[in-house]
């Protein structure tokens, strides 16, 4: 999905140097997997409770990849040129 169809489709859009990660609260299963995976990156306590810088790029995508319900989504700036 590109950028358009996220946010058309409800996700909200969190911006780091490298990745923009996308979040759609109303898919969500809260499986927990993100949090437990990169904490630094995904906390529920903060707001915003995403700072994609947080941690390693590959990282974050590695961990948006095991997400079970697809609530989390990113674009990998370079490739979206
Ligand atoms: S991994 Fe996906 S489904 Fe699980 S809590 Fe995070 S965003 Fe929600």
């Amino acid at each position: 999905m590109n950028k358009e169809d996220l946010l058309s489709k409800g996700y909200r859009k969190y911006s780091g140097e490298e990745i923009e990660i996308y979040f759609n609260k109303d898919i969500c299963t809260h499986s927990g997997n993100c949090v437990k995976t990169m904490p630094k990156v995904f906390d529920t306590k903060r707001k915003p409770w995403i700072l994609a810088d947080n941690g390693e790029a590959d990282s974050a995508m590695k961990t948006i990849d095991l997400c079970p319900s697809g609530a989390l989504q990113y674009i990998y700036k370079k490739d979206d040129k």
